[in-house]
């Protein structure tokens, strides 16, 4: 089977270079394989109740398939170029910006009308974190929430599923170099192209990086952030997630001038597990839909590490810290800050009779056997930098819960057009390691689909 253009993945970064693609009419035959299950196949067993644990499906559903890794996400748009990746680096900061802004358009046509762009622009907030050592970054963030993003993908895929050709539980193996294209190997046989784009997200790492190797495509290592996730009452946060719904903010400490900063805040939101590779980590979602919120608030606090010489394994680094917290805690930790600051574990009792519900089922432990000193001091440090400007933030009864880990896929070698050192085969999205993020990666295919077609 011959193909023109040939598309690995179905994450944001593969929708969004097939939407672009299409969008020409221009006759082109395009091919998207995708390792995981179509939208309305992706169910993660995982329910808490009976299934409490990974139980290591062939393809993980949360990670996996047309939708890609933010497909159950809370769907949070940031446009910017200050987080979420260095796309910018590679195309120009002004270029980066157009394109998230066009993604924004096309998820208000495809379903995300109505949803609520917040903005840092004019905020006074930005003078009072600096008043408190704190720098809020500049940021729009579209928040779609877990609801909505699900019913943008699932209109995306109506538009595109009769003008490409999806494969999907079609993981891709191998990918040669032919004399005029390239030929990619699954397990029912292969397919050759023109040209390919790989976007395989941070589950595809392992496999990206084999296929660097076997092709001699230059990657450099990435880092890693390690953490916590914290949930308190929304009230204690609201004046700032009303106006700026998610606040990018980092600190640096005092004791290691280590930059510790906020992540991926979910207003009235949940806290959840995160499964990667088997290892259970946390992490946050929150609802569009007034039904579902909660009266908490949850973020992460990270810190980056990146390991060069003589070990260069930040991700490995990161595994191990979340493979003791599993071994410690049976899955994630929760903690007070109370008992943390106090030097003791929390238990089943201290935590009921605390003024915040936890939203997750997380095992009473404790956080200082499982996160290196110097990142666990940089975090309380940044709970009390953050009390300043949202009182309460460093209360007692304040939740932690661990590990929080991000994972970067290392940085591939390629050029301005996001193209390899082979003409006509890209690497995008957060396979590339160049963006950590929905808009980011989205951005990314909508560059090259206009490469493709000559537009850029
Ligand atoms: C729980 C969660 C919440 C998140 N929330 C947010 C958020 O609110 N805002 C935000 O900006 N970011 C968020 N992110 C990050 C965001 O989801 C990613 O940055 C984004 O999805 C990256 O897009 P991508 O297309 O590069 O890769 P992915 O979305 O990872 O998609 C890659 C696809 O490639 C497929 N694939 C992998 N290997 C192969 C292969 N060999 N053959 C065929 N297919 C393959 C995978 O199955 C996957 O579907 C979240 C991530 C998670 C896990």
């Amino acid at each position: 089977m011959k193909y023109d253009i040939i598309i690995v993945g179905a994450g944001p970064g593969g929708i969004f270079t097939a939407y672009e693609l299409t969008r020409r009419q221009d006759g082109k035959k395009i091919a998207v394989f995708e390792a995981g299950h179509p939208l309305h196949m992706r169910r993660c067993p995982i329910d808490g109740d009976k299934v409490k644990s990974c139980v290591r499906c062939a393809s993980c559903s949360i990670m996996s398939g047309f939708g890609g890794a933010g497909a159950f996400s809370d769907g949070k748009y940031n446009i910017t170029n200050d987080f979420g990746g260095t796309l910018y680096e590679h195309i120009g900061k002004k270029r980066a910006i157009e394109l998230m802004k066009y993604v924004d358009d096309i998820n208000m046509q495809y379903g995300g009308q109505g949803t609520k762009l917040y903005s840092t622009a004019g905020s006074h907030f930005k003078k009072l974190c600096l008043q408190n050592k704190l720098n809020l970054l500049d940021a729009s963030v579209r928040h779609l929430g877990t609801d909505i993003n699900y019913v943008v993908l699932e209109n995306l895929y109506a538009e595109l599923k009769d003008k490409v050709d999806f494969y999907f539980d079609t993981p891709v193996r191998k990918v040669e170099v032919t004399e005029d294209g390239y030929r990619i190997g699954c397990d029912d046989g292969t397919y050759e192209c023109d040209k390919c784009v790989i976007s395989v997200g941070r589950s595809g790492s392992k496999w990206m990086q084999q296929v660097c190797e076997e092709l001699e495509i230059g990657t450099k290592s990435n880092r890693v952030d390690i953490g916590v996730r914290v949930e308190l009452p929304a009230v204690i946060f609201s004046h700032l997630t009303d106006e700026l719904y998610e606040s990018k903010i980092v600190y640096r400490t005092e004791k290691f001038e280590d930059r510790v900063r906020t992540f991926c805040m979910n207003p009235h939101g949940i806290v959840v597990n995160e499964n990667t590779n088997g290892i259970v980590t946390v992490n946050g979602h929150s609802y569009e839909g007034a039904e579902k919120q909660t009266e908490n608030t949850n973020f992460a606090l990270l810190v980056a590490k990146h390991f060069s010489e003589p070990f260069k394994d930040s991700n490995g680094y990161g595994e191990s810290i979340a493979r003791l917290s599993n071994m410690l805690g049976g899955g994630v930790i929760v903690q007070r800050f109370g008992d943390l600051v106090r030097g003791r574990r929390s238990n089943e009792k201290r935590i009921a009779e605390g003024l915040v519900e936890p939203t997750l089922s997380a095992t009473p432990g404790d956080l200082s056997l499982v996160l290196p000193k110097r990142i666990l001091d940089g975090i309380i440090e940044m709970l009390y930098a953050l009390d300043k400007i949202a009182p309460g933030t460093a209360n007692d009864d304040t939740l932690l819960y661990g590990v929080e880990v991000k994972f970067y896929n290392m940085e591939v070698e390629i050029d301005e057009r996001l193209q390899s050192r082979y003409p006509g085969l890209y690497i995008i999205g957060d396979g590339s390691g160049v963006t950590h993020s929905l808009s980011h990666a989205s951005a990314s295919g909508v560059h090259v689909a206009r490469d493709i077609l000559g537009m850029a």
